[in-house]
Parts: C-alpha cells; structure tokens; sequence
C-alpha cells in the first residue's frame, strides 16, 4: 500500500448534505495547494481552519484552489480564501458557479424539457431541478484559470489533470505518476457509488450528455492510470482501485439488467421506471432518482438492449425485438 508523503493533508470538512463530510487536500507544491473547499457553512469554515491552524497553516496562506468539480459540498468555500489565491478548475465549473439568470432560466427549460419525454408529471417537473434550494451554498467567486485533460497542475510538479465527466460534467481528477496516487473526488468512492447527474447540454443545439455512459467510460479510463491509491471526496481511501471500478461496472450492469426486465413485462416512460426503482424516494429526491433513471435507459440503449419511441413527445421504452 502506498503511504501519503507528507506532502498530502486529507482533512474531513461537515457538509449539511447527507452524504456527511467532504475530504478536502493540502498539498505542499511549490505553490501551497487545497483541492477542494469544502461547503459554504459557517460549520464548513470553521473545522477549515481549525484543521489547518493544526497543520500551522491559514486559510490566507494558500496560493491555489484546484477544484475536482462544482457541486457545493466541494466548491462552496472558495469563498473563503482571499482574491490573490487562485482557483483552478475545469471551464465546466463555470456556468454552474456563475449560475446567471439565463443559465437558471435554462436550467428550468431543460427539466421542464426532459421530464415532458420522460412522463414526469408537470407539477413534478421543476423538483427536479436540485439548485433551486441551494443557493444559499453557492460560493461568489469562479474559477479563474481552467484546467483541461493532460494539463500539469501549475505550482504541482508532476500532477497531471484527467478528465472525468460523469458524476458532474466539470468533474476532473488529479494524478501524481510518480507514486501513482489519484486524488479522485467524486469519481469512485467507498461505499457509495456516485450518481451519474443529468445535466443540460452546453449549446442548447447539441443533444443532453449521457451522464452514466460517460461516468463508465471514465472509469475505464482510469484502469487504464497505474494508480497506487486513490484519494476520494468522500470516506475512507480506496486501495484497491481497479478491483473496486471492475466490481461497481459489473454492479451497475445487473442494476441496467433489472431495468430491462421490468421493460420486458411492458413498455413504459422513464418516469413509470424510476418509481419501481426508487419507489420511496423517488417524490423526495426527483433529480438524482431521474437521473439515475435515465443513466441505466441510456446505457440499455446503447447496449442495442431497449428503444424509445416517441409518442406525442413523451418517450416510450420497450424492449429491442
Ligand atoms: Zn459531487
């Protein structure tokens, strides 16, 4: 097993979302690095820099925040850090950091959009759209410098950007060749598989991302990495990198299977779908149980498994004959 040099901090941050605490990393570079910030909470912030006054640092010490991608547990508490650090991370953070009024108004269109062809009823469909209730999360500051697949992290000698889109489509994870550790955020965990989540496209003329046909191709990109030991977002360290990524494909292909079995008893919408599959949690958390809806219809279908049919603008599922 690899041991952590000293150069890498983990420090566990609480978050108000029920996955519990984020890791967030120091790393000692030439520049002093955090990745990932953790929430904007007032809790957030506190452990932050009491976690760090023990390591003797300051939160006004930092040169630079590298972000693994934008949802709030992570990308909060930027905020905290003062103008001169800067904050890295992939140009696909952007629109959601901003979250401009006519990216809002796109949001709202997409889900309205997505839930029509996937037979959400209309009074459901705007649930789905998850920012609507975390604004208060949200940091003020984006990012200022974009980091792109097969980048070194400027100020991180020998740590490399991978591209993982999946889990978020700015998500990107950081690797170290040297001794092959992985600073995964989101992208594989212990014990909690990451919700592939839908996301609009970026012109409103390309077609939506297939956010679990992504999210598996870029597990198999990392069996690809010799990685030692990845560093997760959340939970304990994962050592066993490549057993775990093979473990959780071969999971999600049963789950798909499930999927295509309810198809074959009748065809239905993805709505009927998500029900069955998440029948107590589905009008709780809408966003995140359509999403995974759609990741295993999507995956189905590219297998040549199910099809879709359009019927007055409400897809159809059955299974291929
Ligand atoms: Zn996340």
């Amino acid at each position: 097993m690899t041991r952590l040099d000293t150069e890498i901090k983990k420090l566990s941050i609480p978050t108000p979302y029920a996955v519990g605490d984020v890791n967030v990393y120091v790393i000692k570079g030439e520049a002093l690095t955090l990745v990932d910030a953790g929430p904007r909470t007032h809790e957030g912030k506190e452990v932050l820099e009491k976690s760090l006054r023990d390591l003797g640092l300051l939160i006004s010490d930092f040169d630079q925040i590298v972000l693994t991608h934008h949802h709030p547990d992570h990308a909060g508490g930027i905020d905290f850090f003062p103008e001169q650090a800067i904050v890295f991370g992939h140009a696909y953070n952007q629109r959601w950091l901003e979250l401009t009024a006519e990216f809002r108004a796109e949001l709202d269109q997409f889900y309205l959009n997505i839930g029509k062809e996937l037979g959400v009823p209309e009074e459901k469909a705007a649930s789905m759209n998850n920012y609507r209730g975390s604004g208060g999360y949200i940091s003020k500051r984006t990012v200022q410098s974009y980091l792109k697949e097969g980048d070194e992290i400027p100020g991180l000698f020998g740590w490399q950007v991978i591209e993982t889109p999946g889990h978020a489509q700015s998500h990107i994870s950081l690797f170290r060749e040297r001794d092959g550790v992985m600073i995964g955020g989101d992208h594989l965990l212990n014990k909690i598989s990451p919700n592939p989540i839908l996301e609009p496209p970026f012109s409103p003329a390309e077609s939506r991302p297939e956010p679990l046909n992504q999210y598996n191709n870029s597990l198999r990109k990392w069996l690809e990495v010799p990685i030692s030991l990845t560093l997760t977002g959340h939970g304990g360290d994962i050592s066993e990198t490549r057993k775990l990524i093979r473990h959780n494909l071969a999971r999600q292909h049963g789950r798909a299977m499930r999927v295509k079995q309810m198809l074959e008893a009748k065809s239905q919408t993805g709505f009927e779908i998500c029900k069955q599959l998440f029948p107590k949690v589905y009008h709780r958390e809408l966003g995140l149980t359509i999403s995974e809806t759609v990741g295993q219809l999507d995956y189905l279908e590219g297998l040549g498994e199910i099809k879709k049919e359009d019927q007055n603008g409400i897809y159809m599922y059955s299974v291929h004959s």
